[in-house]
């Protein structure tokens, strides 16, 4: 298996399973760079970007973005200019970590198009936890709007209510952590992404995580995957 510095990840799991904060976590202890898409949509929004402005009404509502948008994103992210996912940048020059990218079997194929041979996937990680669980999860998440650093009001809560612990950032809750908009996300994640569970899990890259335990935990395992 690729050395850690080498790993091209895919991380699979449902909203709320902890992907983001082991991506960070992994990255920064790695190396690796760490690429979300629902990051980046963020910071599109944020913006007012053309694309932000379109993402905004299917991300609220928790709906998917279209996947022509999302692959020609990732695409202009890693600058592929109009080259195909994989070809050249940031994919070909390192290792790295995809977080929330694919979500479909059509980003899934779009991302295959370039991963052959030299840059095939060498991991992909599913990280499993009960849908009871992920609610609460969803519903108490805060994000420093400063650095990034995930809390949860319950199993994570800062000294300072509001107040990110890691820089001072004042934090603040997704507008698709709302009960309505969390259903609709948990929904999505089971018609359109757990598909790709057997996608991966048939050509022998697909690791299941038990990602209902504490986060030291989990990356700990995560650890022994990424060897
Ligand atoms: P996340 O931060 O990964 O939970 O993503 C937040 C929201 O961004 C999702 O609910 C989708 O609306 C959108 N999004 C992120 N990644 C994708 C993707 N790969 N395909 C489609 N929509 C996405």
């Amino acid at each position: 298996m690729a050395s850690s510095s080498q790993a091209r990840c895919v991380f699979l799991g449902a909203p709320g399973a902890g992907k983001g904060t082991q991506a960070k976590r992994v990255a920064q202890g790695s190396g690796l760079t760490h690429l979300s898409t629902g990051d980046l949509l963020r910071e599109e929004v944020k913006s007012g970007s053309e694309l932000g402005v379109e993402a905004k009404g299917y991300m609220d509502a928790g709906k998917l973005v279209p996947d022509q948008l999302i692959i020609d994103m990732v695409k202009a992210r890693i600058g592929g200019g109009d080259s195909a996912i994989g070809e050249s940048g940031l994919l070909a020059a390192s290792g790295w970590i995809l977080d929330g990218f694919p979500r479909t079997l059509p980003q899934a194929e779009a991302l295959d198009v370039n991963l052959s041979g030299d840059n095939a996937l060498t991991h992909v990680i599913s990280f499993a936890v009960p849908e009871e669980v992920l609610m609460g999860r969803l519903t108490g998440r805060r994000t420093c709007l400063n650095c990034g650093a995930i809390w949860h009001v319950e199993h994570k809560p800062t000294s300072k209510e509001g107040v990110c612990d890691q820089c001072g950032g004042e934090l603040t809750q997704r507008s698709d952590d709302c009960n309505e908009a969390i259903g609709k996300r948990l929904e999505v994640y089971r018609s359109q992404t757990t598909p790709l569970l057997a996608y991966y899990g048939d050509r022998g890259v697909l690791k299941e995580v038990d990602a209902n335990r504490s986060p030291d935990v989990v990356f700990q395992e995560l650890l022994t995957h990424m060897q």
